[in-house]
């Protein structure tokens, strides 16, 4: 009989298995062991879950509550987030790798998105206009879409459906969760507490599956009304692509390959430490990772040898322990896809100053650890420099001027983040306002808050998830006219 522990998923308020009940093992990325099983769904488990979303939305109790209600509803689930944080945090660290440190902290302030948000639903106003019409009254209503796919990547899986998931059910919709096949574990916990909270069944769901069997057929299901997802970009199209034929909306947070700025006047100190946390927190598996660092040439040496020197000391290790730095990779393809890259990046002859390899040490036999890798002397053509790594791989790339910053900056399909380190406003503020990003960090790298909107430009995807602006994507405007008048109009001539 099998040690792991055996998961179910949440369908209708109900802890199931897969109609197939078969289960496929989740590895902790630390030993490179599986520790739990995890219900293999299949297109049958998605339109159980879909047909309980719907039910629950058109006829359900959740159908009948005021928008305060849900919003206490999103308090409760935010109080017992807080409570339950630490349990959380442990599961996200043995299933996924990431650092109990900032695993702790993370769950800490994502409460902070359900209080938020539960705020937010009762101040969905629409409006009453005025017309140019004589005898009529027109206002405006915003109203929820229906079901909505939330469908999420392995990277920050909790962090990343609670983007999602509090505006969407602030909105009033409801919701089928497909996580990623690899780190489906602590969203399953966490559905804990959304019974315990009060949602009425059928209002969350959580369907555990691979994407073709189990997100494919959650984008085409007919009763879906949007898909919300964060992943790569290959899944990003797929998705896209499916959900034109059924003319629903889609937003996409994917990938990107972020430029972090260092000017000559920057203060040199901060800024390297902005460059570490832009690429090595997280162990780079991040999509904001400031991946190409841009550094004007006569500040270039003096910053590459700070930078050395503290990289080498980031303590790699076991992610369960709070001083652990640069933590494993998360699953095995994407380790190899990162070794491919660091033989890419040598094959197009770049100078490598640290790291370039996996972990040697015999403590790190059975996980799956790359050192922190450091690139030299980077042209901006080159492939390094311009695809995704998503691991702990910095290009390091010398500028002259600002003019030259904004063209190599601007240079990359994608348009995630950008960082800028600069003592000089004028030139922040100028260098922001160039930068084609969703977001700009002048003098930091990795700042979020459920307040500000975070989101893509370019082929980094489309809508924003967080502040206010991200609860209108989970809504659609209803205009209704009254007629006021008595008088009987010509039916054949447009009102
Ligand atoms: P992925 O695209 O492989 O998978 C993401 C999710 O989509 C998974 O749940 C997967 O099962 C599902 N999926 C895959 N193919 C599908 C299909 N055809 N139809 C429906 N669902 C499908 O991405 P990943 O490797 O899990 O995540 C890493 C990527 O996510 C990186 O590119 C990273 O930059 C991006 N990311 C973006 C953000 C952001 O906010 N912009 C945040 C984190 C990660």
């Amino acid at each position: 009989m099998s040690s792991l522990k055996k998961y179910k998923m949440h369908i209708n308020g109900k802890w199931e298995n897969a109609s197939s009940n078969d289960f496929f093992e989740s590895e902790n990325p630390y030993t490179g062991k599986p520790w739990a099983l995890i219900p293999n769904g299949n297109a049958q488990d998605v339109d159980k879950a879909v047909q309980a979303a719907h039910h629950a939305f058109r006829h359900g109790e959740w159908s009948k509550l005021t928008a305060t209600q849900r919003g206490r509803l999103l308090y409760r689930l935010g109080d017992l987030i807080q409570a339950k944080g630490d349990d959380l945090a442990q599961t996200e660290v043995r299933d996924n790798g990431k650092l109990i440190a900032e695993m702790s902290a993370q769950l800490k302030y994502m409460p902070q998105w359900y209080y938020y948000f539960g705020g937010l639903a009762d101040k969905i106003e629409g409006a009453v206009l005025p017309t140019d019409k004589a005898g009529m009254f027109n206002f405006t209503v915003k109203e929820p879409l229906g079901v909505v796919a939330l469908i999420t990547p392995w990277n920050s899986p909790l962090n990343l459906t609670t983007w999602k998931l509090a505006p969407a059910l602030a909105a009033g919709n409801t919701i089928v969760i497909k996580p990623s096949e690899f780190t489906s574990a602590s969203i399953l916990e966490m559905a804990e507490l959304f019974e315990e909270a009060g949602f009425p069944p059928g209002v969350i769901n959580i369907v555990t599956g691979y994407g073709k069997e189990v997100g494919q057929p959650l984008v085409v299901h007919p009763l879906v009304s949007k898909v919300a997802f964060t992943g790569s970009e290959t899944g990003g199209v797929a998705v896209y692509q499916s959900a034109a034929k059924k003319l629903i909306p889609v937003s996409l947070e994917l990938g990107g390959k972020s430029p972090n700025i260092i000017f000559e006047d920057a203060n040199l100190e901060s800024a390297m430490m902005g460059a570490i946390s832009g690429i090595f927190a997280a162990t780079g598996q991040t999509c904001i990772a400031g991946s190409r660092l841009l550094v004007q040439k006569n500040v270039y040496d003096e910053l590459l040898e700070k930078l050395v020197n503290f990289a080498a000391t980031a303590k790699m290790g076991d992610p369960s322990k709070m001083e652990t730095q640069v933590g494993p990779i998360t699953t095995i393809a994407q380790y190899q896809k990162v070794l491919d890259y660091i033989d890419i990046a040598k094959k197009e002859g770049v100078e490598c100053v640290l790291g370039g390899h996996a972990a040697r040490e015999p403590e790190f036999a059975n996980g799956r650890f790359i050192e922190p890798t450091i690139f030299s002397g980077v042209n901006n053509k080159m492939q390094i420099a311009r695809e995704e790594v998503f691991g702990p791989v910095l290009c390091v790339i010398p500028f002259e001027d600002e003019e030259e910053a904004i063209h190599i900056a601007n240079d990359s399909e994608y348009g995630l983040a950008s960082g800028v380190w600069t003592k000089n406003m004028n030139r922040a503020l100028r260098v922001s306002s160039k930068l084609e990003s969703g977001t700009v960090w002048v003098n930091t790298y990795r700042a979020f808050s459920f307040m500000s909107p975070f989101g893509g430009y370019k082929r980094s995807g489309i809508g924003r998830e967080s502040g206010q602006e991200a609860i209108q994507d989970f809504l659609q405007t209803k205009s209704v006219w009254i007629n006021t008048s008595d008088e009987i109009p010509n039916p054949f001539i447009i009102r």
